[in-house]
This record gives structure tokens, sequence and C-alpha cells, in this order.
């Protein structure tokens, strides 16, 4: 499976920004560092997106054609300690008002580093997202920095904690954009769920 080349269409800071709604669109969405664009890359097959941005220098969403097929968008990251509240704030509402409001947005992948699980931020992240129609699904990377065995635990942590959370697609996405590994079956079921 391989998708067309990405292109970006659109950049917004705020909600005003946001480009008219037309094909069906899968967000991501992680702390600063998990490798979230070289996920987003992994998947495109070129460098679409920079790797490791200095956080909060960039906090705007920004959307990407897959061809004609479906939009990916790439969302700032969360989680910042150093970040001012007021950015925090800022960012927030930005977030929100994409996942609450965005009709065509199928799914949010919360990228996970497979080495960190989740911590404080990300449980609080996933209760927001619960508390919004839209499902969101976890995508473990960097498996290729875990022995199976510790992969296996840390998988079963994740399963635990989105138990509780109605809108959480219950499975894990396992990838590394290292080796590859689980890339291609990702791709499969992101256009499976775009319908393609
Ligand atoms: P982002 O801040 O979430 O966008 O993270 P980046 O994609 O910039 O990645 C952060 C760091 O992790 C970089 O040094 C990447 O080379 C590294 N990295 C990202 N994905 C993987 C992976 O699957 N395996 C390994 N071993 N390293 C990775």
């Amino acid at each position: 499976y391989a998708f067309p080349l990405l292109s970006f269409f659109a950049g917004a800071k705020v909600p005003t920004s946001f480009p008219p709604e037309s094909l069906d669109e899968v967000a991501f969405v992680g702390r600063s560092n998990v490798g979230k664009s070289s996920l987003i890359n992994s998947l495109a097959e070129s460098s679409v997106v920079r790797t490791s941005d200095k956080p909060g220098l960039t906090q705007q969403i920004n959307f990407f054609n897959v061809g004609k097929l479906f939009h990916m968008i790439d969302m700032p990251g969360y989680g910042f300690a150093f970040v001012d509240e007021a950015e925090r704030e800022t960012w927030r509402e930005l977030m929100e008002e994409y996942i609450t409001r965005r009709e065509t947005l199928k799914r949010v992948y919360v990228v996970l580093d497979a080495r960190h699980g989740v911590k404080v931020a990300d449980t609080e992240f996933f209760r927001m997202l619960n508390s919004k129609k839209t499902k969101f699904q976890i995508v473990l990377t960097k498996c290729d920095l875990l022995k199976l065995p510790e992969l296996a635990k840390r998988i079963v942590t994740i399963e635990d904690h989105l138990k509780p959370l109605r809108n959480a697609v219950k499975d894990v996405v396992v990838v590394s954009s290292k080796t590859d590994a689980g890339i291609n079956q990702f791709r499969k079921e992101m256009l499976f769920l775009t319908g393609h």
C-alpha cells in the first residue's frame, strides 16, 4: 500500500483559518519527540514534515493532501512544561475547536514513544479526547527500541488506560519509523478508514 505524494495545503493558527471541509481526515498528535514527524514521513515515504522541530515554534495545525484520497493532519505537540500558560491555553482552544467541529475528522491518532508509554500529560489528553465525539487510537512508535516481552507489557498497560474511555479504539497500532515495521499495515487501515 503506497500513498500518493503528500502535499501541504493549509496551516491554521486560529480556527477561522481551518480550510473548508472536503475529504475525510485523520489527525496525528503527540508529545514532543515521540516520533510523530518521523511517522508521518514514513507513511508518506518522503520528508514532508520536518523532524525534531523545536517545540513551541510552529504551534499550528498543518493540513496535507494524500493525493485525492484523504487529508492527513499534523497537530502541534502537547505537554510542554516550559511553554507559558497563555500559549498552552491558545493551543488547547485551537485543538479542541478542531476536534469538536470537524465533521470530516475520522480519527485522531495519538502517538506514544514505546519506551515511555503513557505519561500524565497523555492521560489528561486522552480524557479531553474522550469527552468529544471523535474516535482516537494509540500509535506506539519506536517499537524497534524495545524487546518483544517489554513491548507486550507496554501494550497491555496502554490497553488498561483505554478501557474506561468510550471513544478510544481498543487496538493499539504498533510501528517503527526506523525499520518500517507495521507501517504498511497502518497505511492499509487508514485507507480503509477513509473509505478506500
Ligand atoms: P516528533 O517531535 O514527535 O515529531 O519526533 P521526531 O519524529 O522528530 O523524532 C524524535 C527522535 O526520535 C528523532 O531523533 C528520531 O530519529 C527518533 N525516532 C523517531 N521514530 C523512531 C523510530 O521508530 N525508531 C527509532 N529508533 N527512533 C525514532
